[in-house]
């Protein structure tokens, strides 16, 4: 009975037929889980069932979306335009729905990230969402449940991507960023705006190191700070009173030199995962530290392990991941759009 599958894929979209609730849609629909803010999974629906932190992000992201850039998603425009009704749900407080109960648990991603399980007869089915293992400075501590199905994401699923401990990572960031302090150059380091450039913050604040945050990333900071979570002291950039006197925390997107420090030595970091891999940012910075906040390879292994789950789903990420579990002994499949046809 633990084989039926929870999770389908229809109009290209993750749906649990059971609860007639979308997942993660790029859509707008009626009723969706949101998994976490992140643009890749965070849309407004009329109904956006998530957690009481997510929705404080997505709330903070959804509102300052501009106009002109809803073009690429036309339907979008017209939700938008509609208030969003947020249902939201504490970790670990479950809830009914029909013949189902409900839980969110923490992903450890970002703030507020969440996993969903769904409890019926056919089972305990979880969906993972982006997930890691390792605690973070700024993110709920992550949680993985016993369970008969789970759809996971296998972002990092080759044997390469295996992530230094994160205090390591901190040593080396903290350390790179003091040279260049010290020998007048700006550090700047190239964070997503949601949830890696609060851990950044964190790690350099804790070591000492003054920090001027890009506007998107000083406003989603305060959303951090609104939900509890404790930042160090940092300044909003400003091209006129920016003095080069402190890392600079800032969007990938915003890739061009801030005005202020045209003419000043800059060094650039990025940080993510990729750089361990064929991937890597391209050398478009001097440096790369491999902070994630996705899991690595050992992590996902180890959440199978932990979980136990007598199937596996993968909807993310490289396919070869699944053939890495078969080897394993897992029963491991890839969700394909097709086999909406044969959910049950
Ligand atoms: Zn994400």
């Amino acid at each position: 009975m633990c084989s039926s599958r929870m999770f389908s894929l229809l109009d290209k979209t993750l749906y649990v037929r059971d609860l007639d609730l979308w997942v993660d849609s790029m859509k707008p629909r009626t009723r969706c889980y949101v998994s976490h803010g992140h643009a890749d999974h965070a849309r407004p629906h009329d109904i956006v069932v998530t957690s009481t932190a997510n929705a404080m992000v997505c709330a903070h992201r959804f509102g300052r979306r501009a106009p002109a850039k809803q073009t690429a998603f036309p339907e979008l425009a017209a939700v938008e335009r509609r208030d969003v009704v947020w249902e939201t749900h504490a970790f670990n407080e479950p809830w009914r729905d029909g013949d189902h109960e409900l839980t969110l648990f923490s992903a450890g991603h970002v703030l507020g990230s969440s996993q969903l399980l769904i409890e019926g007869e056919s089972g305990r089915h979880v969906y993972t969402g982006d997930f890691k293992l390792e605690p973070s400075y700024t993110a709920e501590m992550p949680e993985v449940k016993r369970c008969d199905s789970v759809l996971m994401e296998c972002t990092y699923g080759k044997p390469q991507y295996v992530f230094p401990p994160r205090a390591e990572i901190a040593g080396q960031m903290v350390a790179w960023a003091r040279a260049a302090l010290e020998e007048g150059a700006v550090p700047m380091f190239f964070a997503y705006s949601l949830g890696k450039a609060q851990e950044a913050m964190a790690i350099l604040g804790a070591g000492g190191i003054p920090l001027a945050a890009h506007g998107a990333v000083a406003s989603m900071s305060r959303v951090y700070e609104d939900a509890g979570v404790a930042l160090p002291p940092y300044e909003r950039y400003d091209a006129e009173t920016f003095d080069g006197m402190r890392a600079l925390v800032w969007p990938p997107s915003g890739r061009a030199l801030p005005k202020a420090v045209r003419g000043k030595v800059v060094r650039t970091a990025a940080l993510t995962g990729w750089v361990l891999g064929r991937n890597g940012f391209g050398g478009r910075t001097d440096v790369g530290f491999p902070l994630s906040d996705h899991a690595d390879y050992p992590s996902l292994l180890r959440y199978v392990e932990l979980a136990q789950p007598k199937k596996v789903w993968l909807n993310h990420g490289g396919r070869d991941f699944v053939g890495r579990l078969r080897k394993l002994g897992v029963d491991a499949e890839y969700l394909e759009a097709n086999q909406q046809l044969a959910l049950f």
